[in-house]
């Protein structure tokens, strides 16, 4: 068996190698450990492994060598030391509030965040007594005035969903650091191959691995990242007590895809870059909101935080409201009308009418998500055809 990480290794390298196990057979790529429990030699050993004094396996709700490898090669990839991985993003989500965050408690939230992570936060985690506030991801300022003694988490995902505001992450961390709370960043969009949340002081990381990291829309799983205390100790104990876990089918997708992450990033960026300037100089388009514009009015900060590049999700928007919104992606033959992103297959979604149809129509126009607005996310299909696509409903 190896488990070989090097500091000194780039983010490639650790997708790649970090999170080796081999066994005695001498596999070269990880074997699946589908086995829900594991046995001892006798009843003494097994008593040493549940009390914590021998390590290894016991259960696989909570210790599996196939989740366990995924969990390393992540962590070593966003600079974290502990990684648990969950049964998906929102489990992701979930495990870190209710092993953080007490009755009482109150978050700070972007008012941007994924659909169903508003939902967690204001039908249940309200239940439990946990109150949430929500601001303008870009607005430094507003993020201080929403703070109370109470606040205990500061939540964000960067670029935000759909319009592509950038978070300044240093300083919420700093605000966060003020006030005795966790900076939790969803790094969905971005995963540690174009941005680092730990790098810039975040507390906690969480994925849905369901998105980039497959990247091929096969499987649901999510993961929190962090230190030891935070998920090693406290994020672990609830999963082992509440069981959100992967499956090491699912975790063995997973970690063979994140092989291929900093190579599929890259290529992602290249093309939305591509996509993003092609609909920047079509009559009928009004704005196209993508961080990798010189024109996105947060450019140099998204540089700054995502050196790996500016992501795969853009969003435009059209002259001609709906009705011209709905026209363009009829039109297309090639991409996928889906809420879904993160996948090979480009994506196109009217968010006021499906992803963001939840929110008040006042408050989606406060947040700019007009009618007009589409959001694409840019997959893996030659370019030239991507634009062919969309260059038939703006005709
Ligand atoms: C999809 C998504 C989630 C939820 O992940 P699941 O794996 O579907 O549970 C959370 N956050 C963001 C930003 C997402 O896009």
């Amino acid at each position: 068996m190896t488990d070989d990480f090097d500091e000194s290794w780039g983010t490639a390298t650790r997708g790649v190698r970090a999170g080796t196990h081999r066994t005695p057979e001498g596999e070269h790529s990880n074997a699946i450990y589908m086995t829900s429990s594991f046995v001892f030699e006798s009843a003494e050993e097994c008593a040493e492994r549940f009390a914590g004094d021998a390590p290894g396996n016991i259960y696989s709700r909570f210790t599996n060598p196939t989740v366990d490898a995924f969990s390393k090669r992540l962590a070593a990839m966003e600079g974290g030391e502990c990684c648990v991985a969950t049964a998906s993003g929102m489990s992701a989500i979930l495990a870190t509030c209710l092993a953080t965050l007490e009755a009482g408690d109150h978050i700070v939230a972007a008012h941007t965040l994924f659909g169903s992570t508003i939902g967690m936060f204001n039908n249940y985690l309200s239940k439990l007594g946990m109150t949430t506030s929500y601001v303008p991801p870009e607005d430094v300022e507003a993020w201080k005035a929403a703070i109370t003694p109470a606040t205990r988490m500061l939540f964000v995902e960067t670029p935000s969903n759909p319009l592509t505001e950038i978070v300044d992450m240093a300083a919420l961390a700093e605000i966060a650091n003020d006030n005795d709370a966790l900076l939790v960043v969803d790094n969905c969009f971005c995963t540690p191959a174009l941005q680092r949340p730990l790098d810039f002081g975040a507390h906690v990381v969480t994925h849905s691995a369901t998105k980039f990291l497959d990247g091929q829309g096969r499987a649901l799983g999510g993961a929190v990242v962090g230190d030891a205390d935070i998920v090693g100790d406290k994020v672990f104990r609830f999963l082992r007590t509440c069981g959100p876990t992967m499956s090491p089918f699912n975790a063995w997708v997973f970690y063979k895809a994140l092989e291929t992450l900093e190579v599929r990033m890259q290529a992602h960026c290249r093309s939305a870059q591509r996509v993003a300037e092609w609909l920047d100089d079509q009559p009928g388009v009004e704005h196209v909101y993508y961080p990798g514009l010189a024109s996105h009015a947060q450019h140099e900060l998204a540089a700054r935080q995502q050196p790996g590049g500016f992501g795969s999700v853009l969003s435009l928007r059209v002259a001609g409201g709906r009705e011209a919104a709905f026209k363009l992606i009829n039109s297309t033959k090639m991409l996928s009308i889906t809420a879904n992103l993160g996948d090979t297959r480009t994506t196109i979604v009217h968010p006021a009418s499906t992803t963001h149809a939840r929110i008040s129509a006042e408050d989606r126009a406060r947040a700019g998500i007009t009618d007009g607005v589409i959001r694409i996310s840019v997959g893996l299909e030659n370019v030239e055809d991507i634009i062919a696509d969309l260059a038939r409903g703006l005709e």
